[in-house]
């Protein structure tokens, strides 16, 4: 399928929503701590920033909530009475109605050990003790956008079935094989680090200078980028944004590595779109297990915007020959009628019906028509490229829309599409491999700016039956 570039298709439209839903951020946070001090901090802070909080003293309350009102997101302490905090992150993982939820866990010390068990329990990330709002707010807000995005998904009932497949099969190290890595920075020893985190199949490419790196950025199609926000040459916050912008490297994950003493410059970097940061000096687990986080954010990303895609292409084409299907033309004539431009305004609907094609299924049989129907489609696609759009409304009934059209271009149009058909025979399979078609066709130009589409088809149609009541293979312009 040929996708338009156009911002009233609904499509696109679709795919608008789900950027919408990834800065749509108000959500239930569980927070889960046997302190409860600690839950009264983190409270405030989330209520501060619009959270809906819900709050558990213990791991066994936590789970007893997560399975009757299911938060968005859970906050939970590592060192709890009744059930530490691992297993609790064990069997909300275990659990595949609870899987995809996003745990992290706090930790009271950054202990090197803890972020291992953590991992392994399938902790989607980590917070230590003190937690500090800087830290507290980039991991919430980046598990969030995930998970909203997934339950945007998840209303598919089939995808989200792949979904769970894909998580079943997942093994989170399998998740650092053969990446392409980025890394922009000045030290090697910190690019060697970056480096060991992945496998051998894995390429790390090293720049100091940020100009090479965007450069190099748009061709290569990295998996993740590393980005020192401390460098001689450039500036690392705008090769950030450019990353971000561009087409080809706007879904690439980036991780900036940034110098303790420079908060503000985190910030500023989240703000930008950054995903997350590593604090220096860089510590080979913590890079590794935010790495792996990034990863299988991207992997969830890139399931999402492929079901999304082949959902709305299932939804708006038509199966037979790809070209859009009724639903779509009406939508999309919808919103064209509704575009503050009247040159937008102003388009002609074309409407091509096969003539007698009851007799090439009778006498060919239904294959033979549906080879005719392909054809026929695939030439009238070649016929419009570009900014007009062809349908199949239905049976051997479809529809072309020539937007920003006077009615000379739109006869022209028309007249070539009836020669096309009529001058060059189907290939089918015939006794003689070929088959002689013709088509008969209806023009309407946009009447005035209040006529509704459904009244300017119904004059196209009425124009198409002109056309076939004055012996076929011909085209009729609407009075
Ligand atoms: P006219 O010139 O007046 O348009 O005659 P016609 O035979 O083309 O029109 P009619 O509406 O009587 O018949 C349309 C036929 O199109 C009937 C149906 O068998 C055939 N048809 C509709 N959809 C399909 C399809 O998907 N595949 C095939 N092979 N045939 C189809
Ligand atoms: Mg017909
Ligand atoms: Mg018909």
């Amino acid at each position: 399928m040929s996708h338009i570039e156009c911002r009233d298709v609904p499509g696109v439209q679709l795919r608008n929503q789900v950027e919408a839903v990834s800065n749509k951020m108000s959500a239930r946070v569980l927070v889960v701590d046997d302190i409860p001090v600690n839950v009264r901090l983190l409270e405030a802070k989330l209520s501060a920033e619009y959270y809906d909080v819900i709050t558990a003293s213990g791991g066994r309350e936590a789970l007893e909530i997560i399975e009757s009102a299911p938060p968005d997101i859970v906050l939970l302490d590592v060192m709890m009475p009744d059930m530490d905090g691992f297993e609790v992150c064990r069997r909300i993982k275990a659990n595949p109605a609870t899987a995809l939820l996003p745990v992290i866990m706090v930790t009271a010390l950054s202990e090197q050990s803890d972020r291992v068990t953590g991992l392994e329990a399938g902790a989607d990330d980590f917070l230590t003790k003190p937690v500090r709002d800087l830290a507290l707010f980039a991991r919430v807000r980046s598990l969030l956008r995930v998970k909203l995005l997934l339950d945007e998904l998840r209303l598919r009932e089939e995808t989200s079935r792949q979904m769970n497949i894909l998580r079943d099969v997942e093994n989170r190290d399998e998740l650092l094989h053969g990446n392409r890595v980025l890394f922009v920075g000045e030290d090697a020893m910190e690019g060697d680090l970056i480096a060991s985190i992945f496998d051998e199949n894995s390429h790390l490419d090293v720049f100091s200078e940020t100009g090479t790196a965007m450069q190099h950025a748009r061709e290569q199609s990295y998996d993740m980028a590393f980005v020192s926000l401390s460098l001689s040459e450039g500036d690392p916050l705008r090769l950030c944004s450019q990353l971000r912008s561009h087409v080809e490297t706007r879904y690439i994950p980036i991780l900036v590595i940034v110098d303790n003493s420079e908060p503000k410059l985190v910030s500023k970097a989240l703000e930008l779109g950054v995903n997350d940061y590593i604090m220096r000096p860089v510590d080979f687990s913590e890079a590794r297990a935010r790495a792996l986080t990034q990863s299988s954010h991207r992997r969830y990303h890139e399931e999402l915007r492929g079901a999304l895609e082949k959902s709305v292409d299932m939804a708006f084409t038509d199966g037979l020959t790809g070209l859009y299907n009724r639903r779509f033309v009406t939508r999309h004539l919808a919103g064209l009628s509704q575009r503050p431009s009247t040159e937008d305004r102003n388009f002609a609907l074309i409407m091509v019906d096969i003539d007698h094609f009851k007799s090439v299924n009778d006498t060919y049989g239904h294959d033979v028509g549906d080879q005719v129907l392909k054809e026929l489609s695939a030439r009238l696609q070649e016929i419009v490229r570009g900014q007009d759009l062809a349908a199949r409304l239905g049976g051997e009934e479809f529809l072309i829309v020539v937007t920003n059209a006077t009615e000379d271009n739109a006869q022209l149009v028309a007249e070539r599409i009836r020669e096309d058909i009529a001058g060059v025979p189907m290939t089918a399979t015939t006794p003689s491999g070929s088959l002689d078609i013709t088509v008969s066709v209806g023009v309407a130009m946009r009447e005035s700016a209040s006529e509704t589409p459904d009244e300017q088809l119904k004059r196209a149609d009425e124009a198409l039956y002109a056309a076939k009541r004055g012996g076929r293979d011909c085209v009729v312009i609407a009075a």
